[in-house]
């Protein structure tokens, strides 16, 4: 996969894309991380890339020429097109579904805001999608990038150790990951459960469902009553 990321900081993006997994990752060549400054790309000859916005208000608002240009750049020499992404708080809400979903394409083009917010034709004519990450607001788009680029990565082939450990995570099976455990088995007097010593693998695998469904009733109903519905 390649992933595309156009921002006004990429300085930001150093620590996130070069620790962890997502440094194995494209030392695996799994991914290909590409943080581009879209300022780069501006035909103003201070290099601008946002103004006031028509009508008045408070303010600046990022223009279409320098993220079009930066886009038709990348696209230009790729047969296939990409999916180009503008983070915002508008957006299509993110979950772990949106990020199965992202981890099936070749190419990501991620496109981080600032000040106000994009131009209106961004949207309209040149993103294929708009994700927020949340109900709140960022001072950028980059912070909401990292969690698309993190999220996604982690469910590319070969990329986690263990390939079962995404399959069993929070959200992936619609339920919220059981409690897990590991050495000691007595912290202070504080307990394994006793089905977790056992062995027995039949119970163990009994013990987690029961868990996960007590938990996500407890802490999402909303998760809980879609994973019932789907059943049925
Ligand atoms: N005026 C915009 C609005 O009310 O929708 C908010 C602009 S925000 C200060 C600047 C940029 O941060 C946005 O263009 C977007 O790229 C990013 N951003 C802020 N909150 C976000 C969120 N919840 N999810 C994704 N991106 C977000």
């Amino acid at each position: 996969m390649r992933i595309d990321i156009l921002t006004l900081f990429p300085e930001m993006f150093a620590g996130v894309l070069n620790s962890s997994i997502l440094k194995k990752a494209q030392e695996k060549k799994a991914v290909t991380f590409n943080v581009i400054n879209f300022r780069d790309f501006s035909e103003d000859k201070h290099k601008k890339v946002d103004d006031y916005p028509y009508g008045g208000g408070a303010g600046m608002v990022l223009m279409p020429q320098p993220i079009f240009s930066a886009v038709e750049h990348i696209t230009a020499n790729t047969n296939k097109k990409p999916r180009i992404i503008l983070l915002c708080p508008q957006g299509e809400p993110y979950t772990q579904k949106k990020a199965e979903e992202l981890a099936k394409e070749e190419h990501l083009i991620l496109i981080c805001g600032h000040y106000e917010g994009f131009d209106e034709r961004i949207r309209e004519y040149l993103a294929t999608d708009e994700i927020s990450i949340g109900d709140y607001v960022l001072t950028g788009g980059e912070i909401a990038a990292m969690v698309i680029c993190d999220s996604v990565t982690r469910l590319l082939p070969d990329v986690l150790g263990n390939q079962m450990s995404a399959a069993s995570d929070s959200f992936s099976s619609g339920l919220l990951e059981y409690p897990q455990y590991t050495r000691p088995a007595n912290f202070r007097g504080m307990k394994v459960p006793d089905v977790l010593l056992s062995g027995h693998h039949e119970k163990i695998a009994q013990w987690r469902k029961e868990q996960a469904l007590k938990r996500t009733k407890e802490r999402r109903p909303d998760l809980y009553e879609k994973y019932i519905e789907s059943l049925s």
